[in-house]
């Protein structure tokens, strides 16, 4: 098991409607040494691709792309899930449907943040059916962007996202792959990678 599988098993709590909680150290409370980890991981595996941006979406994907940018010293960026005042000027829209909250969001990138000749990591916290990445990468191809790839904490190998944006041709690398999860017993087993 690497450090995030093996953090998972002790503190991700497994909830009803296929959701792990790992909100005491990844999108609540923060381990900051764990993302630091995360993000010298991504940097390892990503190594040579000459990327330009990292690019997520808010709130969850902030710190986790943050440690992403830091390591391969980068802008990040992140798509905001709102129109508001901070954001004039011309946009990239992708409409998303949102895991958590059943609803539909759009998210937003100022026209200045992504450009065409840009290198793109998509970054997220947790992949399940595909559709926070898909719109993200919809923004960055919009740009007339290249998506360099995309690096997720947690994928659940599972759900059909991990199917849907490699069949799409994309590089995608996911630290922890939860093949399966049961909520009456908390058991988690994961994909074994090379
Ligand atoms: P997708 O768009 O791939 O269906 O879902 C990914 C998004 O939903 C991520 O941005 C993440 O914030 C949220 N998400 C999906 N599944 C989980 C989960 O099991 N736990 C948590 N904490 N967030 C999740």
């Amino acid at each position: 098991m690497n450090f995030l599988e093996e953090r998972i098993m002790k503190d991700g709590v497994v909830k009803p409607g296929n959701v792990l909680k790992v909100d005491s150290f990844l999108n609540h409370q923060m381990d900051m040494k764990l993302l630091d980890r995360i993000g010298a991981e991504i940097k390892r595996r990503f190594e040579g691709e000459n990327i330009t941006k990292v690019l997520t979406i808010e709130s969850s994907g902030i710190a986790i792309a943050c440690s992403v940018a830091r390591e391969l010293d980068v802008p990040m960026v992140f798509a905001k899930k709102a129109q508001s005042v901070n954001l004039d000027g011309e946009m990239y829209v992708a409409e998303v449907d949102s895991y958590t909250s059943k609803r539909k969001n759009l998210v937003i990138v100022s026209k200045k943040y992504l450009s065409a000749g840009d290198r793109v990591l998509v970054v997220d916290d947790f992949l399940a059916n595909g559709c926070a990445l898909q719109g993200l990468i919809s923004l960055v191809e919009d740009a007339d962007a290249e998506v360099a790839g995309c690096a997720i904490a947690i994928e659940k190998g599972f759900q059909e996202g991990g199917y849907r944006i490699r069949n799409l041709g994309y590089r995608l690398e996911s630290l922890a792959i939860v093949d399966s999860m049961d909520p009456d017993t908390g058991s988690i087993t994961f994909r074994t990678q090379a």
